[in-house]
């Protein structure tokens, strides 16, 4: 059984119901729809797909976030190295040796030294001095600037709001069709979850947010923003051209163990296996790169263009979960981890208890029930070596912690006893060959209710605790 969850990114371009099943089945958990690239009609469209596959495939939808593009060029500019191009913000024509870029702002919060990123970073542009309207740029290095290619600052703090016109209108559509994550693209503060905390609260919607960090403001600000996430995105496709690529890896690990000991839930993103968007196979770095999200302890993995748009998706999921299960059979269970405390401190004393059980006596399983999901991500947060089969009173909860290391749940309408859960999971367990009779299996729950949650933790074999149950 894979442990580490794989969220791979998906367009209506290629979302086939077939395909869909072929990944789900392969070992994706999560879809991501990337509204910069998507209509809201073909984003409809692949949530539909993905709901004929399966009800427990939840959807994130990816804002654009506050971002700068190149803006209103007709043919591509040809930049050479060396030359010098003037740069304005706002809406203009850009050609010849001027360019536009749709921040107004730009003007003033650059100064002579400051560089300007173009399109993944592919050209650099450096400037070299400010006129009342513009400021002048050396090219560093030479290529093709096309529009709506992405501009970033370095280090720059953007004045933009925390949500564009069509953040909002995403935002609406994400309600509207009930997905279960949006990822919020460039959080800089506590502010920009905030905004969209707000829109939830005013529907009533429980969706969850993921903070997406790719600039040095998210990086420095994530004490305050963590307290209001579901979760983090390590979005490095991003981050490492807003900050020195080299100091990326440090950064992912510190991310990833903050998320872990605040038990939010942590994606790492972006060119984990992005060779494969042309290649039948990956690179040993690649290999390595997805290895040492999954000894740090991630979540999830993401896969971009690699789904969205490469040649072998399919290879791209397979090969990720293969790397990902090896990964995480080779690492120690997290048990001195100094997570923060569950509210409910005696759930939170049985979960580790669970964890190390499943660790000491080699458990093939951990079964639990859980109302809101937090039992559930609080076992998860020790990461152990078993799948926590979690019973879900709630459809939204059971999609939710799809997202989530090594929880496997299910959806159980009305809530029940221990033994009738219990006996549900064996059972199944037990059919599929997953389990044997004589493995042992650990059990987490309650006497008293979803409201007062887990009272103990119960440890024997598949056979005896079926039997417990008749
Ligand atoms: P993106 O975000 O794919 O939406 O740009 C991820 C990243 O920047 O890594
Ligand atoms: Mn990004």
């Amino acid at each position: 059984m894979k442990l580490t969850k794989i969220v791979a990114t998906l367009s209506d371009k290629h979302c086939e119901p077939g395909f869909i099943r072929s990944l789900y089945e392969a070992g994706m958990n999560v879809v991501r729809i990337n509204t910069a690239h998507q209509v809201p009609e073909g984003a409809l469209r692949l949530i539909e797909n993905v709901r004929t596959v399966s009800d427990k495939i939840p959807v994130m939808i990816d804002t654009k976030g506050p971002e700068i593009r190149t803006s209103a060029l007709g043919e591509a500019i040809e930049v050479k190295q060396g030359m010098s191009i003037r740069l304005f913000g706002g809406n203009g024509e850009s050609h010849g040796d001027q360019l536009f870029v749709s921040y107004e702002g730009i003007h003033s919060v650059l100064e002579p030294g400051n560089l300007v990123m173009i399109d993944d970073g592919d050209i650099a542009l450096k400037v070299i001095h400010k006129t009342p309207d513009h400021l002048v740029c050396d090219v560093l290095n030479s290529g093709l600037i096309k529009n709506r290619k992405s501009v970033n600052l370095p280090g720059i703090a953007l004045e933009l709001p925390s949500l564009s016109d069509r953040d909002r209108e995403y935002i609406e559509f994400a309600i509207a069709h009930h997905v279960s994550f949006i990822a919020h693209s460039f959080v800089r503060s506590k502010e920009d979850v905030l905004a969209i905390q707000e829109i939830l609260n005013r529907h009533q919607s429980k969706i969850k947010i993921i903070a997406k960090i790719e600039n040095q403001q998210g990086v420095d600000n994530i004490d305050e923003i963590l307290p209001h996430v579901y979760g983090v995105m390590v979005a490095r496709g991003d981050l490492a051209i807003e900050i020195p690529a080299e100091q990326i890896p440090v950064i992912q690990r510190e991310l990833i163990d903050k998320c872990i000991n605040q038990r939010k839930t942590v994606i790492v993103a972006t060119q984990m296996l992005h060779s494969m968007i042309t290649n039948p196979r990956p690179t040993r770095a690649e290999i390595a790169d997805i290895a040492n999200a999954v000894f740090s302890g991630t979540d999830a993995l993401m896969l971009s263009g690699e789904t969205a748009y490469g040649a072998y998706p399919l290879e791209s999921v397979q090969i990720m979960a293969r790397t990902a299960r090896v990964a995480e059979q080779s690492r120690e269970f997290m048990e001195n981890k100094n997570i923060e405390p569950h509210n409910n401190e005696i759930s939170g004393f049985l979960a580790k208890s669970a964890v190390r059980a499943v660790a000491s006596l080699n458990a093939r399983a951990i079964i639990t029930d859980t109302d809101t999901g937090k039992t559930a991500i609080y076992l998860a947060s020790f990461r152990g070596k078993c799948p926590i089969y979690a019973q879900c009173y709630d459809m939204q909860v059971m999609r939710e912690l799809a997202l989530n290391f090594g929880v496997y749940p299910e959806f159980i309408s009305v809530e029940t006893s221990k033994k009738q859960f219990t006996k549900v999971v064996l059972e199944r367990l037990l059919n599929s060959k997953y389990l044997d009779s004589e493995d042992l299996v650990v059990v987490l729950a309650g006497n008293f209710g979803k409201k007062v949650g887990p009272s103990f933790v119960e440890v024997s074999t598949a056979q005896n605790l079926l039997q417990s149950t008749l």
